[in-house]
């Protein structure tokens, strides 16, 4: 029998309610399921960790997650702490330590969910982003000069490497050969404006093109392809962006399709040397934190995703079904969808579905 080793980190406020939930999940469908089990080693790493130590996590911190076979975040995030504090301090060491260079994004309509895009069904909304995790804009490269004279100026460098730029479009052509509906690749890109990183990276979209000759691509520039996202969602599939526009693509993507409270993340490694690590794309949510009623649904997708990646296909699919029914049902839900349910009811009727279909 398998057996996968799972990091918690529920971190700060929504976090840790929506972890449990998630967990919730996981046991019941590897109870049900039966082929595998997992174990858990759960970590108080957070903000609160921080206001106690000075730091996001210990100073052996990376070296006690390495041989996880997953980690599974909730949130970091506390007001007062400064967002660089559990960036730097916790997210960023982690998905480039474990070199974690693809975030995986669905951008995909559940069935039961309303978009806010009139008339899109879910079949009109169903592609994944996959934004660089490591490199690219967001570097620590550059100043500020000049500071208090007129000739005051800040200077940033993007980075952007042949290994670090091929290996994500490997990915997103490989994903789009094994899982695409068009086998279709967009690559997101301003090579009229930015005239160095992006022609880069669009000479290398061609060339890594050339080694899957039965997946197409495009070339889309980014102001034209967020404005695609609202207005043709249903032409794209697989859609491939450096971390800055992935970023910002990924927000408009979870707004098209629900909200906050069901968008799940993934930061993978997708040669598993390292662990990969899960998390929703929400924070903390300081304004419902204890309250109980944050919605689980993004950090119950995520374990999906994980059972994915490690290979458990069957769960993976079980727990979105259960998820898409419950949304269908609309009984139980929580606030932000409408619901009058809490978090654990929710989570709790997500582990009814589940042991009803397995
Ligand atoms: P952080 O500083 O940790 O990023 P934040 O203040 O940015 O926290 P987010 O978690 O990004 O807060 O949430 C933004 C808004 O969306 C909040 O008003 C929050 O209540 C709502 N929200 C986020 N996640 C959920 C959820 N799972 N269920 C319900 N509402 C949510
Ligand atoms: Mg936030």
């Amino acid at each position: 029998m398998k057996n996968y080793s799972i990091a918690l980190l529920p971190g700060d406020g929504i976090g840790v309610d929506v972890v449990r939930e998630g967990k919730k999940v996981l046991d019941t469908v590897s109870a049900l399921h039966g082929g595998f089990t997992l174990n858990y080693e759960e970590y108080d790493w957070s903000c609160e960790y921080y206001a106690k130590h000075g730091k996001m996590m210990p100073d052996d911190g990376l070296e006690r997650l390495r041989n996880f076979d997953s980690i599974y975040l909730g949130a970091v995030g506390y007001p007062g702490v400064p967002d660089h504090v559990s960036l730097w301090g916790l997210l960023l060491p982690i998905r480039r330590q474990f070199e974690q260079y693809i975030n995986l994004r669905p951008v995909k309509l559940l069935k039961g969910i309303q978009s806010p895009l009139a008339g899109k069904t879910p079949e009109d909304l169903d592609l994944i982003v996959i934004r660089e995790n490591v490199e690219g804009e967001y570097s620590n490269i550059g100043g500020r000069m000049y500071e208090g004279t007129d000739m005051d100026m800040a200077i940033q460098n993007s980075v952007f490497t042949k290994k670090g730029v091929e290996r994500v479009l490997r990915y997103a052509f490989d994903l789009s050969q094994a899982k695409g509906k068009k086998k279709h690749v967009t690559a997101a890109t301003k090579s009229n404006g930015i005239n160095h990183t992006m022609p880069f990276w669009d000479e290398y979209v061609h060339k890594i093109n050339k080694e899957y000759p039965d997946v197409t691509s495009s070339i889309v520039h980014i102001d034209a392809l967020a404005a695609f996202f609202v207005s043709k969602p249903e032409t794209f599939d697989v859609v491939v962006a450096s971390n800055l526009f992935g970023d910002i693509l990924t927000d408009l993507g979870a707004a098209i399709v629900g909200g906050l409270g069901i968008a799940p993340s993934a930061n993978i490694n997708p040669e598993k040397r390292y662990p990969s690590m899960f998390e929703p794309v929400h924070g903390s949510a300081p304004d419902i934190a204890g309250k109980g009623i944050a919605n689980p649904i993004a950090a119950i997708w995520c374990t999906s995703m994980m059972l994915e990646q490690l290979g458990e296909q069957d769960s993976a699919e079980a727990i979105m079904t259960a998820i898409e029914d419950v949304l269908q049902e609309k009984e139980i839900l929580t606030p932000d969808l409408g619901g009058k349910s809490t978090t654990e009811e929710v989570g709790d009727y997500i582990c009814k579905k589940l042991k009803n279909s397995l």
